[in-house]
């Protein structure tokens, strides 16, 4: 009876190691890791972007100020003028008001400098955003595109499992309780290779020959397992 369920051991164990395979197959799909290289930088892209985009928003707010004070000193300068167009002043009035209008001139000169300096500021700050966006958005795409070829490789990869799995269990129906837990065992502490076939005495696990007394003792057991490697051993 263990001798028939040992047999059937290397059946469970062929499937074990196919299992194996797969399950290694799925962690290192080529395009797992290509999409864990584009969501890092898609990451890194995305932190510049938002320091690019708050620095932009920072000279919007500057320039909208400016503006709004070169607007203030448009309207001064207006109301100044009109006054010394009507007259009526004294001419120490008027005199002060000349050179107050000379000052305001002073002023919105040097507030235009910056406005103009400020949009050209402005320019490239928005395309340095919008080149991020672009480059975000198409790495967005490539990670897309990787996703449904992984999930269309797992999906196969898993049917794949299954019928695996299923056949694993049928193989293992006829294998005592004992058994298979020394299997577990074995598999977990011995790459995978918990049965090895004995051929023309030598264990197909570790490769050495067991003398006859060796094999004699071994194969007396109820479980015969290679002196050399402790694999349970199938004639
Ligand atoms: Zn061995």
């Amino acid at each position: 009876m263990e001798l028939v369920s040992l047999a059937d051991l290397l059946d469970v164990q062929a499937l074990d190691l196919q299992i194996d395979r797969l399950l290694e197959e799925r962690q290192n799909l080529p395009e797992l890791a290509e999409y864990k290289e584009a969501h890092e930088e898609a990451v890194a892209l995305e932190e510049q972007r938002e320091t690019e985009a708050s620095k932009l928003k920072d000279l919007e707010l500057s320039l909208d100020k400016s503006e709004g004070e070169l607007e203030l000193l448009e309207v001064k300068l207006d109301e100044h003028e009109t006054r010394l167009f009507a007259g009526g002043m004294s001419a120490r009035e008027t005199e002060h008001m000349r050179l107050e209008v000379q000052s305001l001139k002073g002023q919105r000169e040097t507030m235009e400098e910056k406005v103009l300096q400020m949009l050209e500021g402005i320019d490239p700050a928005r395309e340095a955003v919008k080149d991020l966006e672009t480059r975000i958005s198409s790495l967005n795409e490539a990670k897309a595109e990787l996703e449904s070829s992984i999930k269309a490789q797992w999906k196969k990869i898993d049917a794949e499992l299954a019928r695996k799995e299923e056949r694993k269990q049928e193989a293992m129906s006829p294998v005592g309780a004992e058994l298979l837990e020394l299997y577990e065992k074995l598999r977990r502490i011995k790459e995978g290779v918990a049965v090895a076939s004995f051929d023309h005495g030598v264990c197909g696990g570790c490769h050495m020959t067991l003398s006859p007394a060796e094999r004699d003792e071994a194969f007396s057991q109820e479980m015969p397992r290679c002196v050399h490697c402790r694999r349970l051993l199938v004639a």
